[in-house]
């Protein structure tokens, strides 16, 4: 085992996400060893990740490296290390780079893409889960204008400069209304010589509504706003194959695009060896109200891996940042009273609201008792980006950005730093 020897209980985190990094930050002064893994090095925030697909932020502002964060914390310990298996029985964890023992084991995991099985559509479409996923995607936008300036047939052009952005969840109505706004202002500029009335971007919702977990209002005014903005929005409507060159939907309908943008849906993080572990719908991992897994003493799951009913949230919470992070937070304590044989607390979301943006000056905001849309939600939006966003250089070079972006309507980061193969890619292969 790789483990430092200490007389304090092992507690091993999986993920330093929104949920394991608040756990492992309120865990700071308590009697415990902290080991956090996870495959990359940094913390991502995740809720940016479109602007850095869409050339408005460079990824190290949205990335912070955990070890930074935890530089004075002298309980924890971290390695970069992907967890290929849980051995329950035996309380240890197989690893890339070893096996780990622990007494507590903490899941969190996240959640990744879902394709529901659909292999051509994994294979041809885009992700946007992580930072690697996301420089994919910059570099698609750009190659396939790079690409379009050679291409002398004038369907195969018009497929280059049509984007499908599949889901009108946040992800997807934040990704449509950030291309519209790159073509509007970036792209045609940067390519005088294409004809940007060839230019479409399509978001595909399957439900009756984009941003159908919002209020009704905030649902109308964001598909008004991306209508203005020139985004086709096809409502009741499911993806059902993509071959790489022509998106079908409803059986019937097609559209002929090289760039599509899947974020239809997500499910849970799922490492193997937890046979005992319920796994419900989307791939979530059926936990008590004090994030116990069930049929485990052990082992917890937090934030989007974990499904767990209450009350007021009979079918699982929704995977947000807020939950992950209350959730993190509210299981240090419990760790500490399960440790010291008290009993631990159940869990209660205080849902603070959602919004989503759409572009300049627009957004709609969803609180508990106010609903509201347009500049001041879009502002509002901001104020809490930044203030979730990790590191004050971050926060301090986005608002940079977001300012300069604001007066000059310029993408400062579209550079093709890596060519993207779409054969040869990995998660991790824009970093090779
Ligand atoms: C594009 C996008 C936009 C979003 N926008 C918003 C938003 O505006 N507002 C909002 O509230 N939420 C938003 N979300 C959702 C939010 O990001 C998630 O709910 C939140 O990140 C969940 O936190 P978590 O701690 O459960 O997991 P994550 O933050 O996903 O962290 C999981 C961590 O686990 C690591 N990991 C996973 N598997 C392994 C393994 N086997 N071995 C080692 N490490 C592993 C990953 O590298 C990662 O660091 C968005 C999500 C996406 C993808």
């Amino acid at each position: 085992m790789e483990n430092q020897k200490t007389q304090f209980p092992k507690v091993i985190i999986i993920g330093g996400g929104f949920g394991g990094l608040q756990l492992a930050k309120k865990l700071k002064n308590s009697a415990v060893e902290i080991l956090m893994l996870d495959r990359h090095n940094y913390h991502t925030f995740q809720p940016l990740l479109y602007q850095v697909a869409t050339g408005s932020l460079d990824s190290d502002s949205i990335a912070f490296p955990l070890r930074k964060i935890f530089q004075n914390q002298k309980n924890f310990n971290f390695r970069v290390a992907e967890v290929k298996r849980i051995n329950p029985d035996e309380q240890y964890v197989m690893t890339d780079i070893g096996n780990f023992e622990y007494d507590y084991l903490v899941l969190a995991t996240g959640s990744e893409t879902n394709f529901f099985g659909q292999k051509a559509i994994e294979h041809f479409s885009m992700p946007m889960k992580t930072i690697p996923e996301a420089l994919n995607l910059r570099s698609l936008i750009l190659q396939n204008f790079e690409d379009a300036l050679n291409e002398k047939n004038p369907e195969k052009k018009k497929a280059l400069m049509t984007f499908v952005v599949v889901g009108g969840g946040p992800t997807g109505v934040e990704t449509a209304g950030a291309l519209a706004e790159l073509k509007n202002h970036v792209l045609i500029r940067d390519y005088p010589e294409l004809d940007f009335h060839f230019m479409k971007i399509y978001l595909i919702e399957g439900t009756e509504r984009v941003l159908e977990p919002f209020s009704k209002q905030a649902s109308k005014k964001a598909k008004e706003f991306l209508q203005n903005m020139g985004v086709i929005v096809i409502e009741k409507a499911l993806v059902t194959q993509y071959d790489g060159e022509k998106v079908i939907y409803n059986n019937t309908e097609s559209i002929f695009t090289k760039g599509v943008i899947w974020s239809a849906g997500v499910k849970g993080a799922l490492i193997e060896g937890l046979d005992k572990a319920p796994i419900v719908r989307g791939g979530r991992i059926k936990t008590n109200n004090y994030n116990l897994v069930e049929g485990y003493e052990n082992v917890f799951a937090i934030g989007d891996l974990a499904y767990m009913e209450t009350p007021d949230w009979p079918h699982g919470h929704p995977g947000v940042a807020q939950v992950a992070i209350q959730q993190g937070q509210q299981l240090a304590n419990n760790l500490i009273r399960i440790i010291n044989q008290e009993v631990p607390k159940a869990f209660d979301y205080f849902d603070k609201g959602s919004m989503a943006t759409i572009g300049r000056n627009k957004a709609v905001v969803d609180l508990r008792f106010l609903k509201f849309q347009g500049f001041i939600a879009w502002l509002t939006w901001m104020f809490i980006h930044l203030l979730f966003l990790v590191g004050f250089k971050n926060k301090l070079i986005t608002l940079i950005n977001w300012i300069v972006t604001y007066f000059s309507h310029d993408r400062g980061s579209r550079v093709i730093l890596h060519k993207f193969n779409r054969q040869t890619m990995t998660e991790d292969s824009i970093a090779k």
